[in-house]
């Protein structure tokens, strides 16, 4: 028996052989699910830009501040408000 190599014969072959459609449709179903994850992830994306359009760093004679919230009373709140920490403080 040689080392580093591989006996091919007809009945190995047979055994390694291997349906090309089952292969087709497993690179389909992962191009499908692949497609899929993007679309979500590109809605997840779009939905936190419309989130941080309206929450933006606004400079006032009390501090800075977010444009968007207010507190229990109505008062301003501090920049960055709860959800833009939530989202991750992006550079400013
Ligand atoms: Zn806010």
């Amino acid at each position: 028996m040689v080392m580093n190599k591989i006996q091919v014969d007809a009945a190995w072959l047979e055994q390694v052989t291997v349906d090309v459609s089952v292969v087709t449709d497993a690179v389909r179903e992962i191009a499908d699910q692949a497609r899929a994850l993007k679309t979500l992830l590109d809605d997840a994306r779009t939905r936190e830009l419309n989130v941080r359009l309206v929450h933006n760093r606004w400079e006032t004679s009390l501090g800075v501040c977010c444009s968007h919230c207010r507190d229990m009373q109505g008062n301003l709140v501090s920049w960055p408000c709860e959800t833009i920490e939530a989202l991750g403080v992006e550079d400013e």
